[in-house]
């Protein structure tokens, strides 16, 4: 009977994680599917090719990021341990981003310390970083500031990432990282800040959150500093 009572729990899972998956997926894909039509069946001036291949990347961007997001969420793969240097990796981070900000009209301020690497997954911490400048971002719809700072010291690696965006209330602020909480509709899967969440925590960081709605939110994490042995 628990056999039972375990495969049908992980059969629900499944079903919520596809039906999911498919209403996130099949939106942006649907829009890529769009816009490479266009680029078949138009003669199209240079400019406006290279707007529509913009947009098909963004959205194939896009679906990635929520299979990604469900990846590391049902299947957390052994952390690989490298030497991460956080200036570079969030340049990165920004680098994809910047379509997007420039969509939203989002002024990006960035501020780095000269040196500070932390150690983890290379991979996980983009992915961390890519999931809150993106909310960032999102939270601006109608244009604002970004800014993204690093200090360190020979103990701690922080990272502080802040915007102007609509902020959340006492409330919001509470269930942020809950499985599924979003507050934006069907373009918002609500796994972002729980995967967030899991990869700080899987680093041995720390997060603390504060947010003003009208005003804007602040991000601020922390991370033990890599020791060169
Ligand atoms: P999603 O972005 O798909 O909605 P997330 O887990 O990334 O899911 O975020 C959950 C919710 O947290 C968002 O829907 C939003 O309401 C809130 N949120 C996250 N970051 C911010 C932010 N910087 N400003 C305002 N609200 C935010
Ligand atoms: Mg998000």
């Amino acid at each position: 009977i628990r056999e039972n009572l375990v495969r049908t729990e992980k059969l629900e899972a499944v079903e919520q994680m596809g039906a999911a998956i498919s209403h996130e997926i099949r939106n942006p894909l649907t829009a890529a599917i769009g816009f490479v039509q266009l680029l078949q069946e138009q003669k199209l001036p240079p400019r406006k090719r290279l707007e529509y291949l913009t947009i098909v990347k963004a959205e194939l961007e896009s679906a990635e990021q929520v299979i990604q997001n469900y990846l590391t969420f049902s299947k957390p793969a052994l952390d690989k341990i490298e030497e991460i240097n956080v200036k570079k990796e969030l340049i990165q981070v920004i680098n994809i981003l910047k379509p997007t900000a420039n969509q939203n009209s989002v002024e990006i301020n960035s501020n780095f310390a000269l040196l500070g690497s932390i150690e983890g997954d290379r991979q996980k911490f983009h992915q961390c970083f890519l999931n809150v400048i993106k909310n960032a971002i999102e939270a601006m719809p109608r244009g604002g500031q970004l800014y993204i700072e690093t200090q360190y010291s020979s103990t701690h690696i922080t990272i502080e990432i802040k915007d102007t965006g609509v902020g959340m209330t006492p409330e919001q602020l509470q269930r942020l990282g809950e499985p599924y909480y979003s507050t934006k509709g069907s373009k918002g899967t609500g796994l972002g800040m729980m995967v967030v969440f899991s990869i700080v925590r899987a680093m041995e960081g720390s997060v603390q959150v504060k947010s003003e709605i009208g005003i804007g939110t602040v991000f601020r994490f922390s991370f033990p500093a890599h020791k060169p042995d």
